[in-house]
């Protein structure tokens, strides 16, 4: 009889976003012709840029002449992309090898990848409230996960454990659902862990662009030692509005070994194996985005966002709500008033003031009494949501 993966069967179904829709449409049905602000789900609302249009066009172009098509492209990625992408961080004075880049098609697939270069006996420890497909994508595989805590106080800050522990550990800066940034004090305290323990950090870089503050690292390579411990998993999808378009990008460097293995060999190895490749297409879509133009025109794309968390504070400010996040972040992460639930809230903002949160329950069980909101929504909704919460709280529904 074949034998199955029942790890699966300790894998929640993923009812969040599922839950969500369900309510929203319930209500929807109930009181048609309410105008209901989308404020929960993280995806984009910006289109790709010209540059990145152009450039896409062009490629499929190409493709159409035998002269220019390009057939199976290099499985870790077009050399040309991956010596742009290391270019980029090296003009930050981070020094990347374009050899060190791994071109993917997005972070989501790396981030569940990544995990075949690890013995399913090494343990995942991943700080929450957290993403929820860094532990399912380790119950999948069967490996057994330590939950961490955040330091509230701290701007929910990824707190190291006392016990020292070889691990797979994940860093998210800025956070997802928390829009925490980690400081330098804090990733130096993980790397020290990290190389005190032999442990990997995977460093979810997806929304590094929104950091806006000379002070908070982008990348963990900004700190020293981090080349010995980390992998930086990065993605066009939030940064260049690349969500349904799919690029990415993996650093590994070449000083980060294990068990006398190079990471990075390892993975050359994984890619030339169980990959073709991401297409030619988007590859030529993802350059643009590193070109000068390129970087300009995801600069503008940012403000939209920018403007946006900065008119929803003010409004959070102004009806006397505490919230995290926003800074350096396109999320929000407001505590539930009055001490009510995360779906309580939920419904609250859905049945009061047609306003689609995430309920930070969702996120793990730290993020009970919290709620996410996201930036990435249309700037006049946005302004909207903004006007309704200060009426439902000079109205005292919360
Ligand atoms: N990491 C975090 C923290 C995310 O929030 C997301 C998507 O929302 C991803 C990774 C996945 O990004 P991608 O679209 O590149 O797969």
């Amino acid at each position: 009889m074949i034998s199955m993966n029942l790890n699966y069967l300790k894998v929640k179904e993923s009812y969040l976003f599922a839950d969500i829709r369900k309510r929203v449409e319930e209500w929807q049905k109930e009181n048609p012709g309410k105008k209901v602000l989308r404020l929960g789900i993280g995806d984009v609302s910006q289109p790709l840029t010209p540059s990145v249009i152009k450039a896409l066009h062009e490629a499929v172009e190409e493709q159409s002449h035998a002269e220019t098509f390009h057939g199976y492209m290099p499985e870790c990625g077009d050399p040309v992309l991956r010596k742009a992408i290391a270019d980029w961080y090296r003009k930050r004075n981070i020094p990347v090898d374009p050899e060190e880049v791994f071109i993917s098609s997005g972070a989501s697939d790396e981030l569940g990848d990544l995990l075949h270069l690890f013995e399913r006996s090494l343990p995942a420890m991943i700080p929450e409230p957290a993403y929820p497909a860094y532990a399912d994508a380790n119950l999948m595989d069967g490996r057994k996960i330590i939950f961490p805590g955040t330091d509230i106080e701290n701007g929910f800050q990824p707190l190291v454990p006392e016990e020292d522990l070889t691990a797979l550990i994940y860093l998210c800066s800025p956070d997802n659902p928390t829009g925490a940034v980690c400081t330098k004090e804090c990733l130096e305290k993980w790397i020290a862990y990290a190389i005190r323990t032999k442990s990997v950090i995977l460093f979810d870089a997806a929304y590094e662009s929104f950091v806006y503050e000379d002070n908070i690292p982008r990348s963990i390579y900004e700190l020293e030692g981090a080349q010995e411990c980390a992998i930086e998993i990065s993605s066009l999808s939030k940064t260049a509005g690349f969500t349904g378009t799919r690029c990415g990008y993996t650093v590994i460097p070449m000083d980060l070994q294990r068990d006398g293995l190079s990471l990075n060999a390892m993975w050359v190895r994984n890619r030339t194996t169980r990959t073709n490749g991401v297409s030619y297409i988007l590859q030529k879509g993802a350059l643009a985005v590193f070109s000068e133009e390129g970087q300009k025109e995801v600069s503008q794309l940012h403000e939209v966002y920018r403007r946006n968390a900065q008119t929803f504070m003010q409004a959070l400010d102004e009806a006397g709500l505490s919230y995290a996040g926003g800074k350096n972040s396109p999320y929000i992460w407001m505590k539930c008033p009055c001490g009510s639930g995360s779906w309580e809230t939920f419904d609250i903002l859905l049945k009061q003031a047609q306003i689609v949160a995430t309920p930070g329950a969702g996120f793990g069980e730290s993020g009970e009494g919290w709620i996410r909101f996201s930036m990435f929504a249309k700037e006049e909704d946005v302004e909207e949501a903004g006007r309704r919460i200060i009426r439902l709280r000079n109205e005292k529904y919360f």
